[in-house]
């Protein structure tokens, strides 16, 4: 995965939308940059969780919300037996963004059941 896919597949699992920035020049209003798929009238760039550790922050208090933290974390437990003692069940090198964003993706697109959409009735 590239850290694009990366930034995306995670800030797309938070229910944000991923920007598609354009210039558009209508008659009526100054020409600015909007987003193509979303109303937001002033979007701001797309964050980079990979390498920016308050974006990445971020991410990781929103994980850590999730009913499905806690699978994410035993399935990135530490291979030592000594961590499970201890309760620990998350890999130290996770919580760097670019460890960490690489897992987060891959459990999201492993485990698509739990980032379903909720339908609207
Ligand atoms: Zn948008």
């Amino acid at each position: 995965m590239t850290n694009t896919q990366i930034n995306q597949i995670i800030h797309e699992a938070r229910g944000l939308c991923w920007h598609m920035i354009e210039y558009r020049k209508d008659e009526i209003t100054m020409p600015r940059f909007r987003c193509s798929k979303c109303p937001d009238r002033y979007p701001q760039n797309n964050p980079d969780y990979t390498s920016d550790w308050s974006n990445w922050g971020e991410a990781l208090e929103w994980a850590q919300r999730q009913k499905w933290w806690a699978d994410f974390a035993y399935e990135m437990r530490p291979a030592s037996p000594v961590h499970t003692i201890l309760n620990v069940f998350l890999r130290e090198d996770l919580l760097s963004p670019s460890e960490g964003s690489t897992a987060l993706a891959g459990f999201i697109v492993k485990h698509p059941e739990y980032f379903k959409k909720e339908v609207e009735k």
